[in-house]
């Protein structure tokens, strides 16, 4: 193998393999992604997997979008399935001010040309008939929403870029980036030295580490979360059809179909932030332990939206890290300061966004501009190193406020 590719990706989850993907379908095959596990193994192999076309903020909304259709393309061409369950999603709206939201977003997905409804309560109960839908107003419906296998819908974007001429080295810990006097990246993995003209790191929280190796100052942070999957109910197992993921900021959380249970993304109201001053380099392929009590409020909220809840019981509780930038926004773009290096990192919806992510930074890559305007996500919008405490506490309010829409958002 040559050791002097145009791009090395540093990390194979969703996100890395997806610019490997996304490089190879624009022609750039002299490539080469380093994984210092098995791909999937960070964040992307304990994903629920929910894909939204609601964005959190307008300005992200198109991330989303391209994200299924990218699974999609990678799916037909490498036959690796994305196993896409196409349910559709409900945002319900309690308060006079989430419908006035999220009426004001329908210009806005008329132009995506994305399906956007508001829907009444009594179209929630036939969309959802086992929800109580005391207290709701309404909801955004979004039909075409659904979840995908994160490990799929990795592996047919891996496996599609390695057919297109791309190389994967798993196993391999990068553990020193250097420039050269002449311009090139050197990437050390142990005894090993890979040169190249462009570094994209996708190393999730990893990366501040990482480049705390070149004196970058990156505020990318871990944050625990946790999700419960019940058993099976016999009321599920009678439905005809899947039912649609409800997005409740009253939980706050998620709650979609799994098998014939429900799987709930709880986001906390006190939030816990994961090893601020370092993630262990050898931490892998795992899962934390979780935290039950702090679970309790979410999941009496839970249980009075979805009362088949009580009687189905918790068959499991995981948590697991989520990568979190102190806005909530990924860094996804050059870094000014050191020609070359490109960031992909800091993605908490790294499945619904992750492919459309890749596809945006490959086509600023390879055609030397953004092909839209995205500036909250560009990194030198961190240009001024941030203090660990104060960006962990943005971090915890951003996470904390759940499913809230702030409302300049929705005027994009
Ligand atoms: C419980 C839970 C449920 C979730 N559910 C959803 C969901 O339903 N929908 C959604 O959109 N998102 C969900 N997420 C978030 C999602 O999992 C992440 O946003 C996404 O997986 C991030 O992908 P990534 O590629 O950025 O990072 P990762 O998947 O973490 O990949 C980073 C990779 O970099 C590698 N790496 C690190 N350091 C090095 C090094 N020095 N050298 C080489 N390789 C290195 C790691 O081994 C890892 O494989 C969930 C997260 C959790 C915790």
């Amino acid at each position: 193998m040559t050791d002097k590719f145009d791009t090395i990706v540093i990390g194979g989850g969703i996100v890395g393999c997806g610019i490997l993907y996304g490089l190879a379908e624009r022609g750039m095959t002299n490539t080469l992604l380093l994984e210092k596990n098995e791909l999937t193994a960070g964040s992307t192999w304990h994903a629920a997997g929910n894909c939204t076309h609601f964005g959190h903020d307008a300005k992200i909304t198109r991330l989303y979008v391209d994200s299924l259709e990218t699974y999609r393309r990678a799916e037909a061409e490498s036959g690796q399935s994305i196993d896409f369950h196409k349910t559709g999603s409900l945002r319900l709206a309690s308060s006079p001010e989430e419908m006035v939201a999220y009426n004001r977003l329908i210009p806005i997905y008329d132009k995506l040309g994305v399906p956007y409804k508001v829907v009444s309560p009594e179209e929630i109960s036939q969309i959802h008939p086992l929800m109580n839908t005391e207290g709701v107003l309404g909801a955004a419906h979004t039909p075409d929403d659904g979840h995908v296998d994160p490990t799929g819908a990795t592996l047919s974007m891996a496996n599609s870029a390695k057919a297109r001429g791309a190389k994967i080295l798993r196993q391999h810990t990068v553990d020193g980036l250097f420039k050269t006097a002449t311009g090139h990246w050197e990437v050390n993995c142990g005894d090993e030295v890979f040169r190249t003209d462009r570094i994209v790191v996708a190393a999730s929280f990893w990366a501040r580490e990482m480049l705390q190796l070149i004196d970058i100052d990156m505020p990318l942070y871990a944050m625990e979360h946790h999700e419960i999957i019940t058993e099976s109910h016999p009321d599920i197992e009678s439905l005809s059809y899947e039912l649609p993921t409800i997005r409740d900021p009253l939980i706050p959380g998620n709650i979609r179909q799994e098998a014939n249970g429900l799987l709930i993304g709880v986001y906390e109201k006190n939030p816990v932030a994961w090893n601020t001053e370092g993630i262990p380099p050898e931490f892998g392929q795992e899962l934390l332990l979780p935290n039950t009590d702090r679970l309790m409020n979410h999941l009496e909220k839970c249980m009075w939206r979805f009362p088949l809840i009580e009687s189905a019981g918790i068959k499991k509780v995981n948590n697991g890290p989520l990568c979190y930038p102190p806005d909530g926004f990924p860094i996804i773009g050059p870094v000014e300061s050191h020609e070359g290096l490109w960031m992909a990192s800091g993605f908490h919806v790294g499945i619904g966004t992750g492919g459309g992510a890749a596809q945006f930074l490959s086509d600023w890559m390879v055609n030397g501009k953004p092909p839209y305007s995205l500036d909250a996500v560009h990194p030198n919008r961190f240009s001024k190193p941030i203090p660990t405490k104060e960006a962990v506490a943005n971090i915890l309010g951003h996470y904390s406020a759940g499913y809230t829409i702030p409302q300049n958002d929705v005027e994009d």
